[in-house]
């Protein structure tokens, strides 16, 4: 830093960021006041969703460095919106920095944040800046609009739908859980071709997920072809170092943030004849009437599986 500069207090800071937070059509309001105003447009629907991330917990700052850390941030939320077919537009940030380093910190990450902020077209409107002795929290919430098609929701599936997910699952704690790809054109494009009956982001695990949509569909199960579930590489790296296999890994690992829904079986069809063009998708099972979850082996045999996904409250 230039001696002559005075270090960045909070406001200088908020200053810095508001700089470099352009504004696009629905924003009447950004940084700068008590609140953002924001015009959603037409008769469109607000989606809100909000992810907190926990240093030591979502992801170690001092090996990812903060910029990682604000991509890794918006784009979960990103995700999120996608994950219900909607359009993204805006985001406020909180966070709570350790004091030593707050402003380095806090500039790193919205440079992680604004690089996919622009990609996505969502503004940075606001936020909330704290210090203190303990290690960095940041919470982002997005808003983001329904398409005139409306949401899609977790519980739409039904017995007999096809099971499909957007790209290969597991090992993502090798590197790639800091760098999701928000997969919101691929929803979008999706929701444009066929009705989709239901639609979840892969946060904490296929079993897991896909065990949501299943719950949430009034009690359905369903039956997964062992040889249709694409396997990340980074499974199998993981699978040497911990024994557990390539396939458990991507069954029940989280944070892979690819798309999982499901479609009536002539709309699976008609997804995969001709398949859109730059669109990866993985036809990985049925929906069944009977509860549970099974792995169908390629010798036919059936095995029970139960999800297996991150949850925080779970005592040990
Ligand atoms: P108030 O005290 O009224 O809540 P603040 O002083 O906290 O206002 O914030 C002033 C402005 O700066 C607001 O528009 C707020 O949204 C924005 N802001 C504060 N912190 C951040 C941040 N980390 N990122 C983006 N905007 C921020
Ligand atoms: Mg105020």
């Amino acid at each position: 830093m230039n001696p002559a500069q005075k270090p960045l207090d909070e406001f200088g800071l908020i200053d810095w960021i508001r700089k470099r937070a352009p504004s696009r059509a629905q924003t009447i309001r950004g940084i700068g006041d008590d609140c953002a105003q924001l015009r959603p447009s037409g008769d469109a629907d607000l989606l809100v969703t909000t992810d907190m991330l926990m240093d030591g917990r979502h992801f170690l700052l001092e090996s990812a460095g903060p910029e990682a850390v604000g991509y890794k941030a918006l784009g979960v939320n990103l995700s999120d919106i996608a994950a219900m077919a909607g359009i993204p537009i805006a985001a406020v940030t909180s966070v709570a920095l350790p004091r030593d380093r707050a402003v380095s910190i806090a500039q790193g990450l919205h440079e992680g944040m604004a690089a996919l902020a622009d990609r996505f077209g969502v503004d940075l409107v606001g936020g909330d800046t704290n210090a203190w002795d303990g290690p960095l929290v940041i919470s982002v919430t997005l808003l983001g609009e329904t398409t005139s098609r409306g949401p899609v929701l977790r519980s739409g599936a039904r017995p007999g739908d096809v099971i499909f997910v957007t790209g290969p699952l597991g090992g993502s704690l090798a590197g790639r859980h800091l760098r999701p790809e928000p997969r919101i054109a691929e929803a979008l494009a999706l929701h444009q071709a066929v009705p989709l009956h239901a639609l979840i982001d892969i946060s904490d695990g296929l079993s897991a997920d896909l065990g949501h949509i299943l719950e949430e569909s009034s009690g359905l199960g369903a039956i997964l072809d062992s040889e249709s579930i694409p396997i990340h590489q980074d499974a199998f790296l993981q699978a040497q170092s911990d024994g557990r296999s390539p396939l458990e890994h991507a069954l029940h690992d989280g944070e892979d943030f690819e798309l999982c829904f499901t479609v009536a079986p002539e709309d699976a069809a008609r997804l995969l004849a001709p398949p859109l063009p730059s669109l990866s998708l993985h036809r990985i099972g049925l929906v069944t009437a009977e509860s549970r979850m099974q792995l169908r082996s390629p010798d036919g045999r059936l095995t029970t599986f139960e999800p297996q996904g991150f949850n925080h409250l779970r005592q040990p």
